[in-house]
Protein backbone atom coordinates (compact mmCIF):
# COMPACT_ATOMS: atom_id res chain seq x y z
CA UNK A 1 0.00 0.00 0.00
CA UNK A 2 2.08 3.26 -0.97
CA UNK A 3 1.65 6.00 1.49
CA UNK A 4 -0.78 8.90 0.84
CA UNK A 5 1.86 11.31 -0.98
CA UNK A 6 2.95 8.52 -3.47
CA UNK A 7 -0.90 7.86 -4.17
CA UNK A 8 -1.76 11.20 -5.02
CA UNK A 9 1.10 12.23 -7.55
CA UNK A 10 0.63 8.51 -9.15
CA UNK A 11 -2.41 9.62 -10.25
CA UNK A 12 -0.85 13.06 -12.01
CA UNK A 13 -0.22 13.70 -15.79
CA UNK A 14 3.00 13.42 -17.19
CA UNK A 15 5.28 17.22 -15.46
CA UNK A 16 5.27 19.93 -18.45
CA UNK A 17 8.78 20.23 -19.06
CA UNK A 18 10.07 23.47 -18.49
CA UNK A 19 13.99 25.53 -18.77
CA UNK A 20 14.87 26.46 -15.77
CA UNK A 21 16.33 29.45 -16.64
CA UNK A 22 13.46 30.54 -18.28
CA UNK A 23 10.74 32.48 -16.31
CA UNK A 24 7.14 30.81 -16.87
CA UNK A 25 5.54 34.70 -17.55
CA UNK A 26 5.08 38.16 -16.50
CA UNK A 27 1.73 39.62 -15.53
CA UNK A 28 1.47 43.36 -14.46
CA UNK A 29 -2.16 44.63 -12.59
CA UNK A 30 -3.38 47.06 -10.28
CA UNK A 31 -4.05 45.57 -7.13
CA UNK A 32 -6.32 47.17 -4.40
CA UNK A 33 -4.52 47.02 -1.04
CA UNK A 34 -6.42 47.00 2.26
CA UNK A 35 -6.74 51.06 2.84
CA UNK A 36 -8.75 50.59 -1.08
CA UNK A 37 -5.50 52.21 -2.83
CA UNK A 38 -4.23 50.83 -5.97
CA UNK A 39 -0.41 49.59 -6.39
CA UNK A 40 1.21 49.17 -9.59
CA UNK A 41 2.30 45.76 -9.35
CA UNK A 42 3.96 42.94 -11.31
CA UNK A 43 4.11 39.18 -10.77
CA UNK A 44 6.93 37.21 -11.66
CA UNK A 45 5.81 33.22 -12.27
CA UNK A 46 9.64 31.10 -11.74
CA UNK A 47 10.20 27.65 -12.24
CA UNK A 48 12.08 25.99 -9.97
CA UNK A 49 12.15 22.70 -7.60
CA UNK A 50 8.65 21.05 -6.72
CA UNK A 51 7.57 21.86 -3.21
CA UNK A 52 7.99 18.63 -1.03
CA UNK A 53 4.78 18.91 0.32
CA UNK A 54 1.55 16.78 -1.44
CA UNK A 55 -1.50 18.96 -1.37
CA UNK A 56 -4.59 16.71 -2.90
CA UNK A 57 -5.81 20.08 -5.04
CA UNK A 58 -2.35 21.35 -5.90
CA UNK A 59 -1.84 21.66 -9.37
CA UNK A 60 1.35 24.31 -8.73
CA UNK A 61 3.81 21.23 -9.44
CA UNK A 62 2.65 21.60 -13.33
CA UNK A 63 5.22 24.68 -13.22
CA UNK A 64 8.07 22.93 -11.78
CA UNK A 65 11.42 21.33 -12.46
CA UNK A 66 12.53 17.47 -11.43
CA UNK A 67 15.26 18.31 -8.79
CA UNK A 68 16.17 21.27 -7.35
CA UNK A 69 16.36 24.46 -8.78
CA UNK A 70 20.02 25.08 -10.15
CA UNK A 71 21.99 27.62 -8.37
CA UNK A 72 21.86 30.85 -10.99
CA UNK A 73 18.63 30.75 -12.44
CA UNK A 74 16.11 32.44 -10.25
CA UNK A 75 18.68 35.63 -10.44
CA UNK A 76 18.75 35.00 -14.47
CA UNK A 77 14.85 34.30 -15.09
CA UNK A 78 13.99 37.50 -12.42
CA UNK A 79 16.75 39.42 -14.59
CA UNK A 80 14.83 38.36 -17.79
CA UNK A 81 11.63 38.95 -16.48
CA UNK A 82 12.40 42.55 -15.45
CA UNK A 83 13.87 43.19 -18.84
CA UNK A 84 10.23 42.92 -20.36
CA UNK A 85 8.76 45.08 -17.36
CA UNK A 86 9.05 48.67 -18.91
CA UNK A 87 6.94 47.15 -22.51
CA UNK A 88 4.29 45.22 -20.17
CA UNK A 89 3.83 48.65 -18.25
CA UNK A 90 3.11 50.85 -21.44
CA UNK A 91 0.95 48.64 -22.19
CA UNK A 92 -1.11 48.53 -19.11
CA UNK A 93 -0.70 52.80 -19.49
CA UNK A 94 1.26 52.56 -16.21
CA UNK A 95 4.07 54.59 -15.80
CA UNK A 96 5.83 53.03 -12.88
CA UNK A 97 5.65 49.32 -10.52
CA UNK A 98 5.46 49.47 -6.70
CA UNK A 99 4.96 45.72 -5.88
CA UNK A 100 6.90 42.65 -7.31
CA UNK A 101 5.29 39.53 -6.54
CA UNK A 102 8.04 36.10 -6.85
CA UNK A 103 5.97 33.22 -7.33
CA UNK A 104 7.82 30.52 -7.58
CA UNK A 105 5.14 27.87 -7.59
CA UNK A 106 6.66 26.07 -4.43
CA UNK A 107 8.35 27.68 -1.32
CA UNK A 108 10.46 30.67 -1.57
CA UNK A 109 12.11 29.54 1.59
CA UNK A 110 13.03 26.35 0.94
CA UNK A 111 16.78 25.71 0.26
CA UNK A 112 15.51 23.33 -2.86
CA UNK A 113 13.38 25.82 -4.35
CA UNK A 114 15.28 28.71 -4.05
CA UNK A 115 19.51 28.34 -3.24
CA UNK A 116 20.64 30.10 -0.12
CA UNK A 117 23.48 31.72 -2.93
CA UNK A 118 20.59 33.08 -4.80
CA UNK A 119 18.76 35.21 -1.88
CA UNK A 120 21.32 38.03 -2.46
CA UNK A 121 20.90 38.57 -6.25
CA UNK A 122 17.26 38.19 -5.87
CA UNK A 123 17.14 41.02 -3.39
CA UNK A 124 19.54 43.25 -5.38
CA UNK A 125 17.09 42.49 -8.48
CA UNK A 126 14.17 43.51 -6.74
CA UNK A 127 15.74 46.71 -4.60
CA UNK A 128 13.64 48.81 -6.97
CA UNK A 129 10.13 47.58 -5.58
CA UNK A 130 8.56 49.33 -2.52
CA UNK A 131 7.23 45.80 -1.78
CA UNK A 132 8.45 42.63 -2.86
CA UNK A 133 5.84 39.20 -1.97
CA UNK A 134 6.78 35.74 -1.89
CA UNK A 135 4.98 32.50 -1.31
CA UNK A 136 6.03 30.14 1.48
CA UNK A 137 4.45 27.19 3.30
CA UNK A 138 3.99 28.09 7.17
CA UNK A 139 6.34 25.16 8.30
CA UNK A 140 9.16 26.80 6.31
CA UNK A 141 8.84 30.25 7.71
CA UNK A 142 12.14 30.65 9.63
CA UNK A 143 15.18 32.61 10.16
CA UNK A 144 15.65 33.30 7.00
CA UNK A 145 12.44 34.95 6.10
CA UNK A 146 13.75 37.93 8.50
CA UNK A 147 17.31 37.97 7.10
CA UNK A 148 15.79 37.81 3.05
CA UNK A 149 14.09 40.79 4.85
CA UNK A 150 16.93 43.02 5.99
CA UNK A 151 18.59 42.33 2.72
CA UNK A 152 15.51 44.30 1.01
CA UNK A 153 15.25 47.86 0.47
CA UNK A 154 11.50 47.76 0.03
CA UNK A 155 9.23 45.92 2.64
CA UNK A 156 8.59 42.11 2.46
CA UNK A 157 5.32 40.05 2.38
CA UNK A 158 4.88 36.53 3.05
CA UNK A 159 1.75 34.76 1.18
CA UNK A 160 0.76 31.79 2.94
CA UNK A 161 -1.78 28.67 1.84
CA UNK A 162 -4.32 28.59 5.02
CA UNK A 163 -6.41 27.01 1.89
CA UNK A 164 -9.27 26.66 5.17
CA UNK A 165 -10.19 27.57 8.51
CA UNK A 166 -12.39 24.74 7.98
CA UNK A 167 -10.22 22.11 10.82
CA UNK A 168 -10.74 18.63 9.58
CA UNK A 169 -10.98 19.63 5.96
CA UNK A 170 -7.35 21.57 6.52
CA UNK A 171 -6.08 18.04 8.10
CA UNK A 172 -7.35 15.87 5.11
CA UNK A 173 -5.90 18.19 2.32
CA UNK A 174 -2.23 17.32 2.74
CA UNK A 175 -1.05 20.17 3.40
CA UNK A 176 0.48 18.76 6.41
CA UNK A 177 -0.56 22.17 8.45
CA UNK A 178 -2.70 22.64 11.45
CA UNK A 179 -4.36 26.03 12.43
CA UNK A 180 -2.20 26.49 15.26
CA UNK A 181 0.90 25.92 13.06
CA UNK A 182 -0.52 28.59 10.30
CA UNK A 183 -0.99 31.24 13.65
CA UNK A 184 2.42 30.80 14.89
CA UNK A 185 3.88 31.31 11.54
CA UNK A 186 1.83 34.32 11.19
CA UNK A 187 2.92 35.32 14.64
CA UNK A 188 6.65 34.65 13.65
CA UNK A 189 6.15 37.31 10.26
CA UNK A 190 4.63 40.01 12.58
CA UNK A 191 7.49 39.75 15.37
CA UNK A 192 9.56 40.16 12.27
CA UNK A 193 7.91 43.10 10.79
CA UNK A 194 7.10 41.02 7.69
CA UNK A 195 3.65 41.37 6.24
CA UNK A 196 1.53 38.65 5.68
CA UNK A 197 -1.05 37.92 2.23
CA UNK A 198 -3.37 34.58 2.97
CA UNK A 199 -4.58 32.08 0.15
CA UNK A 200 -7.62 31.14 0.96
CA UNK A 201 -9.61 28.38 -1.81
CA UNK A 202 -12.85 28.39 -2.82
CA UNK A 203 -14.04 24.96 -3.31
CA UNK A 204 -12.16 22.63 -0.70
CA UNK A 205 -12.34 19.27 -0.79
CA UNK A 206 -14.33 17.58 1.78
CA UNK A 207 -16.76 20.84 2.35
CA UNK A 208 -19.68 20.23 1.05
CA UNK A 209 -21.14 22.95 -1.85
CA UNK A 210 -23.58 24.26 0.39
CA UNK A 211 -21.03 25.12 3.25
CA UNK A 212 -18.23 26.72 1.18
CA UNK A 213 -19.16 30.25 1.08
CA UNK A 214 -19.59 29.84 4.95
CA UNK A 215 -15.88 28.56 5.08
CA UNK A 216 -14.44 31.33 2.59
CA UNK A 217 -15.83 33.45 5.21
CA UNK A 218 -14.64 31.93 8.39
CA UNK A 219 -11.44 31.74 6.82
CA UNK A 220 -11.12 35.32 5.48
CA UNK A 221 -12.23 36.19 9.61
CA UNK A 222 -9.45 33.81 10.58
CA UNK A 223 -6.47 35.42 7.99
CA UNK A 224 -7.50 39.20 9.50
CA UNK A 225 -7.34 37.84 12.94
CA UNK A 226 -3.66 36.84 12.08
CA UNK A 227 -2.96 39.79 10.94
CA UNK A 228 -3.52 39.25 6.96
CA UNK A 229 -2.96 42.60 4.78
CA UNK A 230 -4.62 40.69 1.62
CA UNK A 231 -6.39 37.61 0.99
CA UNK A 232 -6.33 36.05 -2.36
CA UNK A 233 -9.30 33.75 -2.74
CA UNK A 234 -8.18 30.79 -5.45
CA UNK A 235 -10.62 28.71 -7.18
CA UNK A 236 -9.60 24.86 -7.09
CA UNK A 237 -8.62 23.47 -10.71
CA UNK A 238 -9.52 20.27 -11.21
CA UNK A 239 -6.75 18.06 -13.50
CA UNK A 240 -4.19 16.25 -10.65
CA UNK A 241 -6.27 13.22 -11.21
CA UNK A 242 -6.20 13.15 -7.14
CA UNK A 243 -9.64 15.99 -7.61
CA UNK A 244 -11.39 13.75 -10.17
CA UNK A 245 -10.82 10.82 -7.77
CA UNK A 246 -12.09 12.67 -4.64
CA UNK A 247 -14.96 13.97 -7.27
CA UNK A 248 -16.20 10.48 -7.85
CA UNK A 249 -16.05 9.95 -4.36
CA UNK A 250 -18.89 13.26 -3.66
CA UNK A 251 -15.87 14.78 -1.88
CA UNK A 252 -14.80 17.48 -4.50
CA UNK A 253 -16.96 19.81 -6.49
CA UNK A 254 -14.96 21.60 -9.13
CA UNK A 255 -16.51 25.83 -8.24
CA UNK A 256 -17.98 28.00 -10.51
CA UNK A 257 -18.19 31.32 -11.47
CA UNK A 258 -21.62 31.83 -9.29
CA UNK A 259 -19.82 30.17 -6.17
CA UNK A 260 -16.64 32.28 -6.33
CA UNK A 261 -18.81 35.33 -7.11
CA UNK A 262 -20.59 34.64 -3.65
CA UNK A 263 -17.34 33.32 -1.51
CA UNK A 264 -15.42 36.82 -2.57
CA UNK A 265 -18.99 38.73 -2.25
CA UNK A 266 -19.15 37.22 1.19
CA UNK A 267 -15.40 37.04 1.99
CA UNK A 268 -15.90 40.99 1.62
CA UNK A 269 -18.57 41.36 4.01
CA UNK A 270 -16.83 39.07 6.46
CA UNK A 271 -13.54 41.57 5.96
CA UNK A 272 -15.01 44.26 7.26
CA UNK A 273 -12.76 46.59 5.39
CA UNK A 274 -9.71 45.52 7.48
CA UNK A 275 -8.06 43.17 4.83
CA UNK A 276 -8.13 43.19 1.02
CA UNK A 277 -9.81 40.29 -0.20
CA UNK A 278 -9.58 39.42 -4.18
CA UNK A 279 -9.41 36.95 -6.78
CA UNK A 280 -6.17 36.81 -9.13
CA UNK A 281 -7.14 37.62 -12.18
CA UNK A 282 -5.95 34.93 -14.04
CA UNK A 283 -7.73 32.60 -12.27
CA UNK A 284 -10.90 33.63 -13.84
CA UNK A 285 -10.49 32.31 -17.15
CA UNK A 286 -9.81 28.93 -15.80
CA UNK A 287 -13.09 28.93 -13.60
CA UNK A 288 -16.36 26.93 -15.06
CA UNK A 289 -19.56 28.88 -16.59
CA UNK A 290 -21.91 26.81 -14.41
CA UNK A 291 -24.41 28.76 -16.26
CA UNK A 292 -23.95 30.42 -20.17
CA UNK A 293 -26.39 32.88 -19.15
CA UNK A 294 -25.06 34.68 -16.68
CA UNK A 295 -21.16 34.20 -17.42
CA UNK A 296 -20.25 37.80 -18.47
CA UNK A 297 -21.98 39.59 -15.76
CA UNK A 298 -20.14 37.42 -12.62
CA UNK A 299 -16.79 37.26 -14.96
CA UNK A 300 -17.61 41.35 -14.69
CA UNK A 301 -19.23 42.00 -11.07
CA UNK A 302 -15.98 39.66 -9.65
CA UNK A 303 -14.14 42.02 -11.50
CA UNK A 304 -15.87 45.19 -10.18
CA UNK A 305 -15.69 43.47 -6.59
CA UNK A 306 -11.83 43.00 -7.48
CA UNK A 307 -11.54 47.06 -7.98
CA UNK A 308 -14.04 48.10 -5.42
CA UNK A 309 -13.79 46.05 -2.36
CA UNK A 310 -17.63 46.33 -2.29
CA UNK A 311 -19.86 43.42 -2.46
CA UNK A 312 -22.30 42.82 -4.46
CA UNK A 313 -24.21 39.99 -6.10
CA UNK A 314 -25.67 39.10 -10.02
CA UNK A 315 -29.04 37.64 -10.45
CA UNK A 316 -29.70 35.76 -13.29
CA UNK A 317 -33.30 34.08 -14.95
CA UNK A 318 -31.70 31.24 -15.82
CA UNK A 319 -29.34 30.11 -12.10
CA UNK A 320 -30.43 32.43 -9.40
S1 LIG B 1 2.05 23.65 -0.08
FE1 LIG B 1 1.42 24.84 -1.90
S2 LIG B 1 2.88 24.28 -3.53
FE2 LIG B 1 3.06 22.76 -1.86
S3 LIG B 1 1.74 21.06 -2.49
FE3 LIG B 1 0.54 22.42 -1.15
S4 LIG B 1 -0.50 23.87 -2.53
FE4 LIG B 1 1.15 22.87 -3.71
ZN1 LIG C 1 -27.10 32.08 -14.72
Amino acid sequence: MPTWDVAVRALRPPRPVHDPWRPQGVTVELERGPGGEFTPSATVFLTGAECPFTCVFCDLWRYTIDGPTPAGALPAQLAAALDQLPALLREAGLDRCDQLKLYNASNFFDRHAVPEADLEPIARLAGGFRRVVVECHPRLVDERVRRFAGRLPGRLEVAMGLETAHPEALSRLGKQLTLEQFDRAAERLRADAVDLRVFVLVGVPFVPAAEQAKWVSQSVRHAARAGARSVALIPVRGGNGELERLRGLGEFEPPDLALLEECLAGGLQAAEGSVAVQVDPWDLGQVAAGCESCRDARVAAIREMNGTGVARRTVCGDCG
